[in-house]
């Protein structure tokens, strides 16, 4: 009887550990308890894989990383999430498939609210964010935010960098200074005469 209760206690005090440092389940995909961190005002580091992010893998090829920090706060008895992060996404440019890397910097300041009909409820300066049964992890709330601010239609920006059928772009590039010149020295001579 006695063994038994040891080892039915040293089970219990295990579990959270064990939970935690489980690989399958890493830090940022965690449901957090939003009442219980903003309570303790708590800051809570991360970093978080990109391509990881489930709502995300409609941005084919997505790939990177960003880290930060959300801390938590109550403001009218309401849990904020004060989210600072920054990092590189790499993204597949859609008109000539290259790798594009788009640079993250991200602060924003969002009220957590556990129904839709709450969401009303939520001043303006903050993005309202649905945090089912008082829970979010960091992944939801970083893929909130990338949602919002990376290009659905990621395009490299300048024509330099983004390689269109690269032969053409070749010729297109070297082509035209060497067929101008004459023409302009040609244009020279006949004001001259
Ligand atoms: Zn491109």
């Amino acid at each position: 009887m006695k063994q038994r209760l040891r080892c039915s206690k040293d089970f219990d005090s295990d579990t959270p550990d064990t939970y935690y440092t489980r690989p399958m389940s890493p830090p940022w995909s965690k449901p957090l308890d939003i009442d219980r961190l903003s309570e303790a005002e708590a800051d809570v580091d991360f970093a978080v894989p990109l391509a990881e992010l489930p709502r995300l893998a409609q941005l084919a090829g997505l790939a990177g990383e960003v880290r930060g920090r959300a801390h938590f706060r109550r403001q009218a008895g309401m849990a904020v999430a004060e989210l600072n992060f920054s990092g590189t996404a790499r993204l597949v440019c859609q008109r000539c498939l290259g790798t594009m890397e788009v640079g993250v910097d991200a602060t924003t300041e969002v009220g957590l609210v556990t129904t839709e009909a709450d969401v009303s409820r939520v001043p303006e300066e903050l993005e309202p964010m649905l945090a089912p049964e008082g829970r979010i992890s960091v992944g939801e709330l970083v893929e909130e935010e990338l949602l919002l601010t990376l290009p659905i239609v990621p395009l490299h920006e300048e024509a330099a960098a983004c390689h269109v059928a690269p032969a053409a772009a070749a010729s297109a590039a070297e082509a035209p200074p060497e067929t101008q010149k004459p023409f302009a020295q040609l244009a020279e001579l006949l004001k001259r005469q």
